[in-house]
């Protein structure tokens, strides 16, 4: 029997990932050796109870009371604490869902990673801080990485085995979020529920937020370069309102093969579980002639400067992308906490790469975790100030 462990259960991808687990026969089909979660502890206990996990771990030290009672009766071991995830981390398993949110899911993921098995990796913050640590981890012991992030499992799937000689660039396409089509001169006044929603996809509200201001997507054109070690100017996004097209490998002699589907996470996520093969999915059927048509624009970077901010972080390579990601989530929590507009996101963001790029060693590659976790803290601090 196959072991699993799911980091991140309680969220949206997560909990994508159990139900497709309990749909596939639960604890008569895995064995369900870690689930994590956060501050949702019904949500763990319940989880942890239904698939019979070894182990339910929640972030926070000060709820191991709270899920020891959630879990009392049952066989399931409670513990708390970021070292208590990283030593669930460490169990060995065939395959593991990364689906923390933000930086917080990179110690658990490259401790997940020196076990060798297969990474389903959500948290594209974990490539953008340190793609170099991610892909060094995952050699010395062998394990795979797999993409779930929809639009790399599309490119992932996509390429098959093509050279990546023969491709000319990749087309990542973009729902444009709450804000696509409002007036420019509305956006300072967008307030955190406004943003807080999505046409397309159902999310966890951070994502959903980065959605919004095309966060999310600058996140994952830098994700693009690193996990399949593209050059920068061979990734595009393109603004595609339906959400049908997820992405487009596009090859130099002018063919393109896209990738299709209903925006549900359940298919990327489902891809990466069943990984060589393919099995049946929750998931509906493309009804193409229902929808009709596809509509497709290019990105307004005055909208969404954070697609410019990704091409120059790219550039910039070294430790921007730890600075870039630390400073968009210290951004986003002044956002949610009021502190700032929408609109201030992404000149904070902005502020505090050109800040700290002067710094000794921003140009240097990531030599290890504490390095990235230095530049992460400064960030956060920049960036915090910026807003007081
Ligand atoms: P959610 O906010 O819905 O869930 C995040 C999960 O992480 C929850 O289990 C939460 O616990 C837990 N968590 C939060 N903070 C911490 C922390 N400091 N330490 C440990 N665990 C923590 O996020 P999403 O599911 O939306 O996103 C997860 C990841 O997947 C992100 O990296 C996102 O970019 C990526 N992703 C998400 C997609 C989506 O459709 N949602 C699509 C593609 C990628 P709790 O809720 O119990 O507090």
């Amino acid at each position: 029997m196959r072991r699993i462990s799911i980091f991140g259960a309680t969220g949206s991808v997560g909990s994508n990932g159990v139900d497709l687990i309990r749909r596939a026969g639960g604890p008569d089909a895995y064995h369900t050796v870690a689930l994590t979660g956060g501050r949702n502890i019904p949500r763990l206990a319940r989880m942890a109870r239904d698939l019979r996990a070894e182990i339910a771990v929640t972030a926070h030290d000060e709820l191991l009371d709270d899920l020891r009672a959630a879990l009392a009766g049952s066989d399931v071991r409670a513990a708390a604490g970021t070292q208590a995830l990283v030593e669930a981390a460490g169990r060995p398993v065939d395959w593991v869902l990364s689906a923390i949110v933000g930086s917080a899911g990179l110690v658990p993921g490259l401790t997940a990673l020196a076990q060798g098995g297969v990474l389903a990796l959500a948290n594209k913050e974990s490539l953008v801080c340190a793609g170099p640590l991610i892909h060094a981890a995952a050699s010395r012991s062998g394990a795979r990485i797999l993409p779930v992030d929809s639009e790399h499992s599309a490119i992932f799937q996509a390429l098959g085995s093509e050279n990546l000689d023969s491709v000319q660039d990749v087309t990542i396409t973009a729902s444009g979020g709450a804000f696509r089509d409002w007036p420019l001169e509305r956006l300072a006044a967008a307030t955190v529920a406004e943003a807080s929603t999505h046409p397309n996809w159902a999310m966890g509200q951070r994502i959903t937020i980065d959605s919004a201001s095309m966060f999310n997507k600058a996140m994952e054109v830098i994700e693009a370069k690193e996990f399949f070690g593209l050059r920068p100017d061979q990734i595009k996004v393109l603004v595609h309102p339906e959400s049908i097209i997820h992405a487009m490998v596009n090859h130099v002699d002018g063919g393109s093969i896209a990738h299709l589907g209903a925006p549900d996470m359940r298919h990327a996520i489902g891809y990466a579980l069943n990984w060589p093969t393919r099995a049946p999915l929750p998931v509906s059927p493309l009804d193409l002639a229902r929808i009709g048509s596809l509509s497709f624009r290019a990105p307004d970077e005055i909208r969404w400067p954070a697609l410019r901010l990704a091409r120059e972080v790219m550039a910039a390579g070294g430790m921007a992308g730890a600075v870039f990601n630390a400073a968009k989530e210290q951004a986003l929590d002044d956002f949610i906490a009021g502190r700032i507009r929408f609109t201030q996101m992404s000149p904070q963001v902005e502020s505090t790469l050109a800040c700290l790029a002067g710094q000794s060693g921003f140009a240097a590659e990531p030599a290890d975790l504490e390095t990235v976790l230095h530049w992460d803290r400064a960030a956060r601090q920049e960036t915090a100030a910026w807003a007081n």
